[in-house]
């Protein structure tokens, strides 16, 4: 058993400043990862921080027709939000396909771009693993990396992110609010709040030391189609293997503006400009969709197992994009 301090706290401003005053503290709401890798001894904290009664459990409209979604909304409560499902479907969708009824009802918005990877050896503390212990190694470039990345990996980690939701909120150019220890306050591009595992693939996000997430402000509505299509192993209660969020705006029959983000091919929510342009005043038809395919693919690897990974994601992205496409 180890020791363990639980304090409370009543507003963000006194959540960071503890953060920063208790070292090795962790910030605690639904707890449905944190809790896991406690019991399994991954995660460590000298303290937790219960920020269950801070007042960031609201949806509102923001000046510029945006929406604001405090950190602590529950992931159900976002999913079943009216003024979602009408003006970012993809967000109720990827939402609604994560996790468990009860999960949702337990996991907020903040902690689920927080959740950390499912590498089984990031779970198993008998097995090297430069997540858990830097410079320990990475088990899964030798064994069983079925479930891993294909994109922006490195030598020392291929592990992927596995949230659902980061990917819609990547798709719909989500920002991400929040206060520092000192009480100042920044925003975040989602684009730059995860980064890539690199030589350290113990840092998973840009935050600072103490840095809470107080909402996720998403841009106005962009109207169009939103498809989110999950490939899993089963039909339910199972994290991707591969995930596409798409938004198609199309004028008549051409297509005037795309998003594609992409979930469980790497360390971050992926999303390829690039890719998206090729779509831009064309009909999306089959020769489209494929090089579409082709430039998300360019820089793909397999490590071995997960090599199913590149045809599956070719496959998905085809056909999310023909779904999107015909309306
Ligand atoms: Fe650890 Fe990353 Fe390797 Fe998994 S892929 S064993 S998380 S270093």
């Amino acid at each position: 058993m180890r020791p363990l301090t639980f304090t409370r706290v009543d507003t963000p401003e006194a959540a960071a400043n503890a953060a920063k005053r208790y070292p090795g503290a962790a910030f605690i709401a639904g707890g449905t990862n944190l809790l896991d890798l406690m019991k399994l001894d991954v995660e460590r904290p000298s303290t937790l921080i219960d920020i269950n009664r801070l007042n960031l459990a609201s949806i509102t409209p923001t000046g510029d027709g945006g929406m604001r979604i405090g950190a602590l909304v529950r992931n159900s409560d976002l999913a079943a939000n009216r003024d979602i499902m009408r003006d970012y479907p993809v967000l109720s969708r990827a939402l609604l396909s994560g996790a468990s009824a009860q999960l949702r009802n337990k996991a907020t918005t903040a902690g689920n771009l927080l959740q950390r990877t499912r590498c089984f050896y990031f779970y198993d503390t008998t097995k090297p693993c430069n997540k858990r212990e830097p410079g320990s190694g990475c088990s899964a470039l030798g064994g069983f990396n079925r479930i891993h990345a294909i994109l922006g990996s490195s030598d020392a980690c291929i592990a992927v992110h596995p949230s659902d939701m980061a990917v819609a909120m990547r798709a719909l150019d989500a920002k991400v609010e929040t206060i520092q220890y000192d009480g100042s306050t920044r925003t975040v591009p989602i684009s730059e709040l995860h980064t890539l595992p690199g030589t350290t693939p113990e840092v998973e996000t840009s935050l600072h030391l103490g840095e809470l997430i107080t909402a996720v402000v998403l841009p106005p509505p962009l109207g169009g189609v939103q498809q989110y299509r999950k490939v899993r192993d089963r039909a339910s209660y199972a994290f991707a293997l591969v995930s596409v969020a798409a938004i198609v705006v199309r004028d008549a029959d051409v297509i005037r503006h795309a998003r594609l983000a992409f979930g469980r091919l790497a360390h971050k929510p992926w999303r390829n400009e690039e890719a998206e342009n090729l779509l831009i005043g064309t009909d999306g038809g089959p020769a489209i969709r494929s090089q579409v395919a082709d430039a998300v693919l360019a820089d793909a690897r397999g490590r071995g197992h997960n090599d199913f990974k590149i045809p599956l994601l070719r496959r998905t992205i085809e056909a999310t994009l023909a779904t999107a496409i015909s309306g």
